[in-house]
Formats: structure tokens, C-alpha cells, sequence
């Protein structure tokens, strides 16, 4: 297949939802980013600052860097510069770091909160009572270098298909609901952040506007690419 047909098959497979193709590449080496990049594809998505910032430096400007994974407070100066999306916000502490890191190099950072929809331990994010709770917090309106794009989500990793799309649906509903409220002004709730190479087409039906593609795109992973 290869990366360029991939990245094809995906783009045609997405224009009819108007959804955009995150390529995870994360332990991918910059070179098959390189081969995405000339099949026309801006934006990457990986899981860890370190890995992030290198390949940022040894690839073109115009790409896109979203952050995917989990993220600590102390890493966000590494990326502010630079990252395009922050999936992963799962607290007001981190929140209130990268509006920080935002003031700091004058740039407003655009982000989702995770939630946390899985009925597996391991995962992050907020859940739906946190994430009330978190938009009706009085500092998050103070917060001037942040822009709340939307919500990211992960289903369990099952292949009972009627599970994963009753969570992609619960974070959809959520979605609409919010879209509903009056918000404050630093938020803009237009991405929906769901969907892997394994349950994207389920997100797709769903409403994601937004699919994170490893494997389907650049093959199996080799090393391990748990959270360190
Ligand atoms: C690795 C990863 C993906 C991509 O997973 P694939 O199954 O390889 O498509 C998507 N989202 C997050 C948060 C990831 O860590």
C-alpha cells in the first residue's frame, strides 16, 4: 500500500464528513513524515513532548503539530512555541500553564479537552461532571492565551462496535449540549476530536471533525509507545 495511498484512500474517504486527517506519527521516523508531507499532508499528531520537538526541528515550517497524548505542566514551554492543537487537556492546572507558555511567547493556544468516555482504567481526561464543572470555573474566562476548540475523546479498545459508538455518542450529545450554553469567550466549540485507524468509521458516523490516524497510515509501531 504505502504511505502515499494511504493518505489518499483516507483524504477521499473523509471529504464526504468534511473531517480533517490527523497522521499520528508518533515513533515513526521524520523521514515517512517527510513522504506523508509530499503526499500532501500538513497535519501530525504525536503522543510525546520529546519526540515532538525534534522532528518539529527537522522538518518544514508549515507543518501542523498537534499534541495527542497525555501532557505534563512542565513540558508545555518545550511545544508552545510551535504546537497547532492540544488535544489533551484534562485539568485546570494545565490549562492555566499553557496560557503561561501563551502569554509568554504572545500567541494564543488552541485546545480540546479530553474526556474521558472509556470504561477502561487507564485512560485520561475529564469526565462529564468534571467537564461542567470545568467550563463554569471562574478562572477559565481569565485565561486569554487559550482558545477551547472543542473535546477529544477515546473509546475502549473492544471490538464490541455498538459499545465504542454508544461513547462516541455520549461525548457527541455532550458536544451539542455545550454548544448549546453561553460559554465564555475564549471557548469555540467546533472540533470533535474521535476516532484510530480501528473505530474511525464508527467516529465518522458519529460526528468526529477530526480523526487521529496512526497505523492505517505508517504501519505498525515497533516500540512501545505507552506513556514513559
Ligand atoms: C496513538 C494514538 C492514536 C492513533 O492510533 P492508531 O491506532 O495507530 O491509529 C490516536 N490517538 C491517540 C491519543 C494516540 O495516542
Amino acid at each position: 500500500m504505502g504511505i502515499k495511498n494511504n493518505i489518499e484512500k483516507f483524504r477521499s474517504e473523509l471529504k464526504p464528513y468534511g473531517a480533517k486527517l490527523i497522521a499520528v506519527s508518533k515513533t515513526h521516523p521524520a523521514e515517512k513524515i517527510r513522504e506523508a508531507y509530499e503526499s500532501g499532508q500538513r497535519i501530525f499528531g504525536e503522543n510525546k513532548v520529546q519526540e515532538m520537538v525534534e522532528k518539529q526541528s527537522q522538518l518544514a515550517p508549515d507543518l501542523e503539530w498537534h499534541l495527542i497524548g497525555h501532557l505534563q505542566r512542565n513540558k508545555v514551554k518545550y511545544i508552545a512555541p510551535f504546537v497547532s492543537l492540544i488535544h489533551s487537556v484534562d485539568s485546570m492546572k494545565l490549562l492555566d500553564e499553557i496560557n503561561k507558555q501563551g502569554k509568554r511567547y504572545n500567541k494564543v493556544i488552541p485546545c480540546l479537552l479530553q474526556v474521558y468516555i472509556a470504561r477502561e482504567e487507564t485512560k485520561f481526561g475529564l469526565d462529564f461532571r468534571e467537564l461542567y464543572q470545568f467550563i463554569q470555573a471562574p478562572e477559565v474566562k481569565t485565561y486569554e492565551f487559550v482558545l477551547v476548540n472543542g473535546l477529544m475523546g477515546m473509546a475502549t479498545l473492544t471490538e464490541e462496535e455498538t459499545q465504542i459508538r454508544d461513547e462516541f455518542r455520549s461525548l457527541r450529545q455532550v458536544f451539542d449540549e455545550l454548544k448549546q450554553l453561553s460559554l465564555p469567550s475564549n471557548f469555540n466549540m467546533k472540533e470533535l476530536s474521535m476516532g484510530m485507524s480501528s473505530d474511525y468509521q464508527i467516529a465518522l458516523d458519529e460526528g468526529s471533525t477530526m480523526v487521529r490516524i496512526g497505523t492505517a497510515i505508517f504501519g505498525s509501531r515497533k516500540i512501545s509507545d505507552e506513556p514513559s
